[in-house]
Formats: C-alpha cells, sequence, structure tokens
C-alpha cells in the first residue's frame, strides 16, 4: 500500500511568507518513504503530522525555488543520522538544485550532498531505479514548463501503484499524456477558473491535463491565495464535473491512500 501525506498544501509568496497553508511538500510512504518538494516547514511539518524524518529514503527536489527545496539540507542532515556515521539516504534532484542555477544559487550544499548515499540528477525522460537495502521504486521525471528550466515532474511506481506529480508547470500540449495510467495524480494547481499565469496551472488548464491523464484520483495543492478564497473544494468539483476524473483538494495533513483513495487526515 501506498499512502500519501500532505506535510503543505499552499501556493505562492503569499502562503510562502504567511503561513496560511503550509509548504513542506508530501510524503510517500510505500516500501521506500520519499519526501517531496521540501519547502519551508518540511522538518516541522513531518513532526506535526506523524512522520519520521529520520526514516526518509529518499528526498525528491523537482526545482531550486525556495518553496521547493528549502528545507532540503535539513531533511538530509536527519536522513543521514549524523555526519560522523556511514552515508544514509539518496537525493533526486533537478540540475539547478545540485549543480546551481544560471546564477550559481544552488538548493543543496556541498556538505549535505556528501553526506547521501547517492544523489542523482534527473531530467524529463530519465528512468531511475531508487533502492535501498533491496526496498525499490521506479522513478521516471516527466517534463514542466516553468522558469526554473531544469524543472521536471514524475511518475513514480511503488508497491503495484503509480502515483505522479506535475510540479509547477503551465499546461503545454502533451503534459496531461506523460500522467496516462496514473492511479493517483497530484497536480500544482495555483490559480482558480481561468485565472492563467505563466509557469502554473489554473482550474481551467487542469481540466485539460486531468482529461488527458484520467487518473484514478486527481489531488490539487500547491494552492495560491486566489484559489483558496475561491474555495479549493468547490475548483475541484468543478473540475471533476468538467473532465469527468474524481478530484479533491488537498489539506494540511491529508493522508490518501494511492490504492483506494481513501482519505483521512494526521
Ligand atoms: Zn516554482
Ligand atoms: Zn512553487
Amino acid at each position: 500500500m501506498v499512502e500519501i501525506v500532505f506535510l503543505g498544501t499552499g501556493g505562492g509568496r503569499f502562503n510562502l511568507v504567511k503561513q496560511i497553508r503550509r509548504t513542506g511538500g508530501f510524503r510517500l510512504n510505500g516500501s521506500l518513504s520519499i519526501h517531496v518538494d521540501p519547502g519551508p516547514g518540511a522538518l516541522f511539518g513531518c513532526q506535526m503530522f506523524g512522520q519520521d524524518a529520520e526514516k526518509t529514503d529518499v528526498i525528491v527536489v523537482t526545482h531550486n525555488h525556495i518553496d521547493h527545496m528549502n528545507d532540503v539540507n535539513l531533511l538530509i542532515e536527519a536522513m543521514a543520522d549524523g555526519w560522523r556515521v556511514k552515508k544514509r539516504g539518496l537525493l533526486v534532484a533537478s540540475s539547478s538544485v545540485i549543480e546551481g542555477d544560471e546564477k550559481g544559487d544552488r538548493g543543496v550544499s556541498r556538505f549535505h550532498l556528501e553526506r547521501l548515499e547517492k544523489f542523482m540528477m534527473a531530467k524529463p525522460g530519465d528512468r531511475l531505479e531508487l533502492e535501498r537495502e533491496g526496498r525499490k521504486a521506479d522513478f521516471v521525471a516527466t517534463k514542466a514548463k516553468h522558469d526554473d528550466e531544469s524543472d521536471f515532474g514524475f511518475v513514480i511506481s511503488m508497491d503495484g501503484c503509480k502515483v505522479g506529480y506535475t510540479s509547477d508547470t503551465e499546461y503545454f500540449e502533451g503534459l496531461g499524456r506523460q500522467y496516462a495510467g496514473c492511479d493517483v495524480l497530484v497536480a500544482n494547481c495555483l490559480k482558480p477558473k481561468e485565472d492563467g499565469i505563466p509557469g502554473h496551472l489554473s482550474s481551467a488548464a487542469t481540466v485539460k491535463l486531468a482529461s488527458e491523464a484520467k487518473p484514478g484520483l486527481l489531488v490539487l495543492t500547491h494552492l495560491g491565495m486566489s484559489m483558496l478564497k475561491a474555495g479549493p473544494e468547490k475548483e475541484a468539483e468543478a473540475i471533476g464535473k468538467k473532465s469527468g476524473v474524481k478530484t479533491v483538494a488537498a489539506r494540511d495533513g491529508m493522508r490518501i491512500d494511492a490504492e483506494k483513495f481513501n482519505i483521512s487526515f494526521a
């Protein structure tokens, strides 16, 4: 069984600074424990919502924006169990996080890279095998269109479940096809209605994504202030009606069983 736990569901500058919705990313718990996009409050979110950060196997950081990578060094610190003992854990990240963006800023420090068992730079189209102590997941990086050009989404197959994540992206031809066959698709839907903004999805764009991808369940996260004002549950319902895909809006602390789609709260 794979369970998805949302530590933070906020998107945009206002949530980042005011923490109306938190920004710690989400975790996939199955054979491997995978932390995705550890933004500000990721470590705190783990404690708050019953997740053991020290038992993380893999950290995935899709791009070098502060709402996605702020706590990566902190999480490596937890995962690697201090700096004296042997290297521990995997990191999968964009080139902007590992090598630096066009300005030379990098999300992860050299010190922390050295604490890892292994780090892997992913770009769209790459297929990686994630493995720790015989426990495995298959990782395929998908294309995203965002202002960090090395940004990627993914499809992770683990324990017979397929979970997709768009990361931050705008709609483009073929976006949805990349997630065909997913049980659950997590979409970063920043804006409501047709409120388009370059580099991000609105509800209208998410309808197109859902209609192409046809996942078993679509989950909206990375919700911006205008989305929160419009009502994410209402937007999810409208997206569901238009696309024919069962759609829910994530909340901080929400847990979703990726097989039966049962929802509970941590
Ligand atoms: Zn971004
Ligand atoms: Zn973002």
